[in-house]
């Protein structure tokens, strides 16, 4: 399938900026390792300028009616709707995934600003009792001001899409830098977004070296609220950043997902559906599930089912038909699931499917189920974010939950089982932000995503998600 590869821009004050005159980086198509273009990277004299826009912009757009606000995201998420095909395509370039999860991507990043065009309208705030006579209180709920949203490569349509839906929705300006692996996807949301009538300047689109970017707007008085979705160090380097200016910050870092597969469940769709979620996005994605913790009794037929499903897979380009897994979307991916195998290998770990990058210019690396892996290996404390499954027995619940609950990170757990008082105890006693019981296709526009423990704080989505880009302000009159 042959695929143009769209132009890419810094959109600054409703101007889109071509990378003439500017310094670039190389766009890659991970599946070639061929260069498919050059996004623009933004100097500090543009940073400014977006600094500048975004908080004129601000004070218009904070007092456009609710019904306005809700009406162009409304129309922007019929649009990415009407698109989704050529967007689709675009990410898959830039991103490597299968044509089908780029397409359900997009259609799921327009759910957010469908939904969040409603909560535009629902930004109400209440009336207080006083203990006083003739004294009334009010409570307002009003927007934060100028964010600063950071949004990763590997989910380049829905990840910026939870941050613009609900600040735009809220009536805060953003200044959004998607990251520079995969560029065209977000801009084909902000070309939407301009499109659908916001007004020019409340939303800039930036790119540039990313450390420089966040430091200069995070320092910048204007901004008044952070949001980053990233690995759990930069995270924690944003948040002491935005701690300097005394800013929110809402955080959506890593995961390293255990599954709880017990003796009383449905082994074969815990399996199915297991390699279908842990392969998905080549396995670079937050909540994948990492670490399948099988009860002793089922723990051999699940390995079984799940090495047989493994090896099934059809890895190749995201854009020929059939595709399951696509190539990771850069070298530093592909470098890194090297050495994890390696390291567990090395410390007594069992390959059972894959193991090795395919030979060809491509990021590939096969779908990969690792066993009898010691607890000091690398896979075993850090995320690997790519097509590593970790297979493991336990023998009680209090065991799997212990295991489960043993890393830092709290972002998304899984467990299967029958029995409705275990899925009850389980969910209780799993440290995590999000829990799927008996499934993994958890995440709803409805739902509130976010982690706990260092995968992060604030939620995005659902009616939380609005939140924290509004301030709470009371007003007593006498
Ligand atoms: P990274 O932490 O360098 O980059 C992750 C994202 O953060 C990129 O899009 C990058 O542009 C941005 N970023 C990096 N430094 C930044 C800075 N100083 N200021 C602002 N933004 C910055 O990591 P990577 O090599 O791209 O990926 C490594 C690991 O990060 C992965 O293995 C995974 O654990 C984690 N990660 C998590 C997510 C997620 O969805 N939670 C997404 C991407 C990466």
């Amino acid at each position: 399938m042959n695929v143009a590869y769209d132009p890419l821009y810094l959109f600054i004050g409703g101007d889109w900026i071509s990378a003439e005159g500017r310094a670039t980086a190389a766009v890659v198509n991970p599946a070639t390792a061929c260069e498919i273009g050059r996004v623009p990277l933004a100097s500090a004299d543009d940073l400014d300028h977006a600094l500048e826009v975004a908080q004129v912009s601000f004070e218009q757009w904070r007092q456009t009616v609710p019904d306005q606000r809700a009406k162009i995201l409304k129309r922007a998420a019929d649009l990415i709707l009407e698109r989704a095909p050529r967007i689709a395509e675009q990410m898959t370039l830039e991103e490597g995934k299968p044509l089908g999860e780029s397409l359900d991507e997009v259609t799921r990043a327009a759910e957010y600003f469908e939904w969040f065009a409603e909560s535009a309208r629902r930004i109400d705030g209440r009336v207080v009792p006083a203990n006083r006579p003739g004294v009334l209180q009010l409570v307002k709920r009003q927007a934060i001001g100028p964010v600063a949203a950071f949004t990763p490569w590997n989910f380049p349509a829905i990840t910026p899409a939870r941050k613009l839906s609900a600040a735009l929705a809220a009536g805060c300006s953003v200044i959004l830098k998607p990251g520079e692996e995969s560029p065209a996807t977000a801009l084909a949301l902000a070309r939407a977004l301009d499109d659908a009538g916001l007004p020019k300047g409340v939303l800039q689109v930036v790119f540039g070296v990313p450390d420089q970017v966040s430091s200069q707007l995070i320092a910048s008085p204007i901004i008044r609220k952070v949001t980053f979705t990233g690995s759990v160090p930069i995270g924690r380097l944003l948040s002491a950043r935005a701690a300097e200016g005394v800013k929110p910050i809402t955080l959506e870092l890593g995961g390293h997902g255990p599954v709880l597969v017990f003796d009383d469940a449905d082994i074969e769709k815990a399996a199915i559906e297991g390699v279908a979620n842990r392969f998905r996005g080549t396995g670079q994605v937050c909540i994948s599930s990492t670490r399948f913790l099988i009860q002793r009794g089922v723990y051999e037929r699940f390995v079984e089912r799940f090495v047989t499903a493994t090896l099934a897979l059809n890895i190749g380009d995201g854009l020929t038909p059939g595709t399951q897994v696509g190539p990771l979307a850069n070298p530093r991916q592909l470098a890194k699931m090297q050495a994890l195998v390696a390291d567990a290998v090395a410390k007594g770990a069992r390959v059972l499917a894959g193991g090795k990058r395919l030979a060809c210019s491509g990021y590939f690396f096969e779908p990969t189920v690792l066993v009898d892996v010691p607890m000091n290996a690398r896979v075993m404390q850090e995320e690997p974010f790519g097509p590593i499954a970790v297979l493991m027995p336990f023998d009680h619940m209090a065991d799997g939950l212990k295991e489960a609950n043993r890393l830092p990170y709290g972002l998304s757990a899984y467990a299967f089982t029958s029995s409705a008082r275990t899925a009850m105890e389980v969910a209780d006693g799993l440290e995590a932000g999000m829990i799927g019981i008996n499934q993994y296709r958890i995440v709803a526009t409805e739902l509130p995503f976010g982690g706990i423990k260092e995968s992060g704080h604030g939620s995005e989505g659902g009616i939380e998600g609005i939140e924290h880009y509004l301030t709470h302000k009371f007003i007593s009159q006498i």
